[in-house]
Parts: C-alpha cells; structure tokens; sequence
C-alpha cells in the first residue's frame, strides 16, 4: 500500500512520511495499523518510523531552514501561504472532516468544527506573520538599541490523538509565521488528518523541508525527535508524564519547549447562578469528544443549598445521553482505542462515590467500538482517585460545598491548573475568584472548552507551562536578539 490511498475523496499518502517535499517510506520499510474507533477495523497503515528517519527529517528542515526559498521569504509572504493554506482547508472541510471521524471516532458535527478552527489558527497567524516584529529600546545619547524578533530554527511539535487537526493549527501555524521550520510527529492513534494538512500546504506552496511530518511510536519517534540535537525548540502537547521526559530531553539539549499537559478543571456553580444557563453547558463540557478534552470541565463544584437540584437536572440530561457511531445525530462517540476505553472503564469500577447518571451506548454502536457510556459521580470526595486524577473520559464527578472560600479551595486542590469556570451573577464574587484560581483560563458564566483562536492558553503546574494561542504564541515560537550600535 506504498502509495496515495483514496479514502472518502481524499487521496491520503500512506504509509508514507513527508521529508523534504518528498513522500516517502520509513527507512526501515515497517508500517503500522490504522483502526477506526468507530468499528475497531482497520482500514489503513501509517509508517512505523524510527530514529533514522527523524534524522533526515530534522535535516531536511534544517536545510530549508538556512538555505531555501523559506530563509528569505518576508513576513508578509509566510503570511500570505498561511492564508492560502487556511482556504485550502476551508474548500477541503467537509472530506477532512469525515477522515478526522474515521480515524479519530468523534462525532462529524465536532470534526466539522475543527476543521474550522483548523483553518481560522492559519488565518490568524497568517494575518500576524507581519504584524509580530522587534522594537528599538531608547538609551543613551548615540546608541541605537535594536531587539530583533527572530524564529528559533527546526521546531519539534509532538502531538496526541485527541484533536489531531486541531493542534497542528496551534503549534504548527504560530510556528511557521515566525518563520521556523517543522518537524511534526503526530499521534500514532490519529495521524491521518495530519498528513493531508501537511500534503495541503505542499500544495499551496510551502517550500519543500518547511512542514515534515514523521508518524510512528512516541517512544521511538517521540524520542528521537525530543532528544535531537539538530532541533532548536520543542513544542509539546500530551500527557504530563510523556511531558517530563521531553522536558527533560531539551533541557539536555539547552533549548525551549511549551508543554501543554492535562487538567482536571473544576466548574464552580453558586447558589445565586443562572442555572437554565449553565446546566448544557455543564454537561457539553464533559460530553464534547467524550470526555477526551485536555480542558473538559470534569469536577462541578455546587454549592449546597443548590446541590439537590442541581443533581436532579444532570441526572435527567446525562440519562438522555446515547452514545454511537459518529453520525449526524450523535453528540458522543466511542473513545479513541480499546486501551483508553479500559482505562476509562477501571476508574469507573474502582470509583468510591455513588452514581448519579449512566448513559447508554446505542444499539446502532458496534460491539468492536471503542465505547463508554458517561457516568456521573456525586458527591464526590474532593481528595478521592477520580476527582484527583485526569481520566480523560466521560466521567463527571460533582463535589458539594458551602463557601466561596471551600470552593475556591477544592478547585485549586488538584496537582492540574489548566482551565476553570464559575457560575455566579455576584460581579465582585466573579472577579474574587477568578483571581484565585491557579489555571490558565477561567470562564465567567461561560466555558470555553479550550477558548477561541485568540485567547492565549496553557497551564500551570501539572498542566504545563507556556502559551500558545493568541498573539502570545509567537512569542514562544521566536526569541529575541538585542542588538546595541553605539553610532557616535
Ligand atoms: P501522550 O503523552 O501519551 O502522547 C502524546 C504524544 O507524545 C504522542 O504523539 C505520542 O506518540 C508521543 N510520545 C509518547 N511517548 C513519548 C516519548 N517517550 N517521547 C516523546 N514523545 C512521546 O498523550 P496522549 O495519550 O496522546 O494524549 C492525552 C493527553 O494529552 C492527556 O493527558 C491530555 O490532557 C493531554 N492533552 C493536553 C492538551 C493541552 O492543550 N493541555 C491538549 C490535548 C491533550
């Protein structure tokens, strides 16, 4: 299957990785299964790369970084490629879109929007390229004092499964406005929305060795590409413990990385919330791609004297729920792979709290599916397993409390700090707590589930460190040089 495969209309390289403008095998010629969470069957192959071909991709970036036409394009031209890229993925939503819900098993309509975002973080940064620049520094009389904005070099971009397309728009657009260049290693459970970004941006005009993608295992592709000494700044997404190793790696190599790691982020509904308001809000936060989303708001936090209500409504919205197979109609689908469905099935077995609200799974989901039905635990333990531990599923826990100050005590009492929301009409209660919680985000009477293109995001603690989104991602994604000319 050494060739471009026609699935729903795309024409997908596979098994193939993207160096140096070239589709081309792992060296080793090994390939990898590709199985839809949907049914569990496979239906295509990825290459199983190793640290030989991250060395020719590295080089190959490293090459079209110093030499090509990329090294002297301006701003303003890296800018207008972004552009044609983001409309490129726009005219190609719809096919994207249903090879993301194939290979990933979210719902369409979720896909749908991703390709969307997709495309808007390559206008963004598109439209940035040119407006993100250095500044003079007045000093002394007859010094000029230049500070330089320039890209890094060859950036590594790590990614996971859960938005695939998604993220390539977050780190790999910020990244390439700047004028680095890339080596994406995606997901080896949900890769194949990547490689057809990647074969897009050939297509609109990226030089050849500006976006190289390399797929295959995290620890031996993962690695190679953290530990090598050729990349200049890694741009990490995942877990925190795959996080502390490539951590690790650029520290060996003296150079920067942005980690974007877990959560588990608390909602805090008050008595005094509009509850008609947050109530399919509550519940979107945790269903939206079953649970799978670094920032899904998997503690609600209710004041008691609301508390009985607010369970009563979560039961009835939660035992509504039907999970199945990603069609039209579906707003859960399966999880991504049978390890991440056992996984989410033992935190549920071994929950100490009582449940609320189960789901159900569909009958039209197929058995070799990857699916979970939602649970809902309540009252929780705050310092129990399952409202401590990022399940990264559809388990909601809901934790009673009785003050401002217990609340903002139990949102903050996790090792994660990603994002948080509170629910209350009290403006000075809304501006007292969002400054004492410990995240990078915090939603008033809202929950973005991981915020607009513009709103810069990441965590603290356990949940990373660094910006991307926003203006702010350039600035991790280039570094400054201070240049002092004492002209008289
Ligand atoms: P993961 O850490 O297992 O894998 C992430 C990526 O790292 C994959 O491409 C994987 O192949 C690679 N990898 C694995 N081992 C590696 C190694 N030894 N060296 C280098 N790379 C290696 O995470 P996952 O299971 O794909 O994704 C789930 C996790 O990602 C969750 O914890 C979730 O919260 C987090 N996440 C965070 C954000 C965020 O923005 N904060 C967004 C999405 C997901």
């Amino acid at each position: 299957m050494n060739d471009m495969t026609s699935m729903d209309g795309l024409r997908i390289p596979q098994p193939l990785n993207l160096i140096a403008g070239e589709w081309v095998p792992s060296r080793s010629g090994r390939v990898m299964p590709v199985v839809s969470p949907i049914d569990g069957g496979q239906f295509a192959q990825i290459a199983d790369s190793d640290a030989e071909d991250i060395e020719q991709a590295v080089a190959s970036a490293r090459a079209a970084f110093a030499e090509g036409p990329w090294a002297t394009l301006s701003a303003a031209e890296r800018g207008r490629l972004l552009a044609r890229l983001a409309a490129r993925i726009l005219e190609e939503a719809e096919p994207l879109a249903r090879l993301e819900t194939k290979d990933n098993g979210k719902p369409i309509k979720q896909s749908r929007a991703d390709m969307t975002i997709l495309a808007r973080y390559f206008e963004f940064y598109g439209g940035a390229a040119d407006k993100f620049h250095g500044e003079l520094i007045p000093f002394l009389e007859g010094y000029d004092v230049a500070m330089y904005r320039e890209p890094h070099g060859v950036v590594g971009v790590i990614l996971p499964w859960n938005y695939p397309a998604q993220q390539i728009g977050r780190s790999v657009a910020p990244a390439l406005a700047m004028g680095n260049t890339v080596v994406l290693k995606p997901s080896e459970d949900a890769c194949l929305s990547g490689l057809r970004i990647a074969q897009l941006a050939l297509e609109v005009g990226f030089p050849a060795g500006v976006f190289n993608v390399v797929t295959g295992r995290g620890d031996v592709v993962g690695k190679a590409l953290s530990e090598h000494r050729g990349v200049d700044f890694l741009s990490f997404t995942g877990s925190p413990e795959v996080g502390t190793l490539v951590q690790i790696a650029a520290a060996k190599n003296y150079v920067g990385c942005t980690l974007e790691l877990g959560g588990k982020s608390p909602q805090l509904v008050f008595e005094d919330a509009d509850l008609a308001a947050a109530l399919p809000v509550l519940v979107n936060a945790l269903v939206q791609n079953a649970g799978q989303t670094c920032s899904a708001g998997s503690r609600v936090l209710v004041q008691r004297s609301i508390y009985d209500r607010v369970v009563v409504e979560l039961k009835t919205r939660f035992e509504a729920i039907e999970v199945g197979p990603s069609d039209e109609s579906v707003i859960m689908g399966p999880l991504i792979s049978a390890k991440q469905q056992q996984r989410v099935e033992r935190y549920i077995a071994e929950a100490d709290a009582p449940v609320i609200a189960r789901g159900r799974i569909g009958s039209a989901a197929a058995a070799e599916g990857f699916y979970v039905a939602p649970v809902v635990f309540g009252p929780c333990d705050p310092a129990s397993t399952i409202a401590q531990e990022e399940i990264f599923g559809p388990v909601l826990c809901v934790i009673p409390f009785d003050d401002e100050a217990e609340a903002v005590a139990i949102a903050n009492g996790t090792d994660y700090g990603l994002v948080a929301a509170l629910w209350t009409r009290d403006g000075a209660r809304q501006k007292r707590v969002a400054k004492a919680l410990h995240c990078g985000q915090v939603f008033i009477n809202n929950y973005g589930a991981a915020g607009g293109v513009e709103l810069p995001f990441g965590g603290v603690r356990k949940s990373g460190h660094g910006r991307e989104k926003g203006f702010v991602a350039l600035q991790e994604f280039s570094r400054i040089k201070t240049v002092v000319n004492h002209y008289g």
